[in-house]
């Protein structure tokens, strides 16, 4: 095994554009040794780095069967904008994986209903390639709620379709963008949601978004009956070290790095300053 406090060196293979300030980045990592004995569980996050720039933690998108270590990222200040000025061939520091990661024995042959705002959606690809692989064989119902500020900023877009053949998808947009057609909603994500029936205390249910959306969700899964232990989400914090040392990423007495960053609510919601009804 590895010492995952120090990073290792990983090769930018291919990357994507996924919308004017996020890109997909498919990783290589370069260690044989390392790279046989890496293995991740969805949700889970590494600590990205450029040396003389710093380190960020990215969830990890992709699954475990893909040929690639997959990171989206949204260009949010300096070690992801600098991300976003390399090209193919360049090499970025991983330390990892880091974190616990979404429950999937809760998600396998049940009712799922995923949640994701924005790039939130990058922590919960890996669940949904999960339950794709597993489309055939698998029973209970999988929907997906996704929101985007327009229609532009739909991250993973073309991966949509493919997730419509299996799932019931849903997506809204804050705005529709008057140069493109939309025939989703506009709106919240939480009116979706409002929409759309679901067995309540059959569904269990992974968040990932902006922690006001988050908050405004729960707040209505919680009146329609979804219990606080059925809801997971996944919490976003500065963090330092991603080990539970240095304890920059307090949220209340647990560590978002060690602790999380998936959650179950139940277990947050004095933290969360959200109450169960
Ligand atoms: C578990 C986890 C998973 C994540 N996954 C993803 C992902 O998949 N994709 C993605 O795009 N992002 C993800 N993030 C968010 C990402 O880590 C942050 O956006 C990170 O700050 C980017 O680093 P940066 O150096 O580019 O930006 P920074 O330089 O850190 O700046 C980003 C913003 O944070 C502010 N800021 C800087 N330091 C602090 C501080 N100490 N306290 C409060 N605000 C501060 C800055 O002013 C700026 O507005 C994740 C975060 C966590 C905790």
């Amino acid at each position: 095994m590895y010492d995952r406090s120090i990073p290792f060196g990983a090769t930018i293979k291919w990357m994507k554009k996924e919308t004017r300030d996020t890109w997909t980045y498919a990783l290589r990592i370069n260690d044989r040794e390392i790279k046989k004995s890496y293995c991740f569980q969805p949700g889970q996050f590494n600590m990205l780095s450029l040396p003389g720039i710093g380190e960020a933690a990215i969830s990890i998108s992709s699954h475990a069967a893909d040929h690639d270590l997959l990171h989206t990222l949204k260009v949010a200040g300096d070690v992801t904008t600098a991300i976003s000025k390399m090209r193919a061939g360049d090499v970025i520091g991983v330390r990892g994986p880091f974190g616990r990661g979404w429950p999937m024995e809760e998600a396998d042959n049940k009712n799922v209903i995923i949640i994701a705002g924005g790039v939130g959606i990058a922590p919960l690809r890996s669940v949904m390639r999960h339950l794709a692989a597993r489309h055939r064989d698998r029973s209970g119902k999988v929907m997906i709620y996704y929101g985007a500020k327009t229609p532009k900023d739909i991250v993973y877009r073309d991966e949509f379709p493919r997730y419509r053949d299996m799932f019931s998808v849903f997506l809204a947009v804050d705005k529709a963008d008057p140069e493109e057609y939309w025939k989703g909603e506009v709106g919240l994500v939480t009116r979706l949601l409002a929409k759309t029936s679901f067995d309540p205390l059959g569904t269990t249910v992974f968040i990932c978004g902006p922690e006001v959306m988050m908050r405004a969700t729960i707040s209505d899964l919680l009146i329609r009956g979804v219990p606080g232990e059925k809801i997971y989400l996944s919490m976003e914090r500065h963090m330092n070290c991603g080990m539970g040392i240095c304890g920059h990423c307090f949220f209340g007495p647990k560590f978002v790095c060690k602790d999380g960053p998936v959650f179950r609510y139940a277990d947050i919601a004095d933290f969360l300053g959200l109450r169960e009804v």
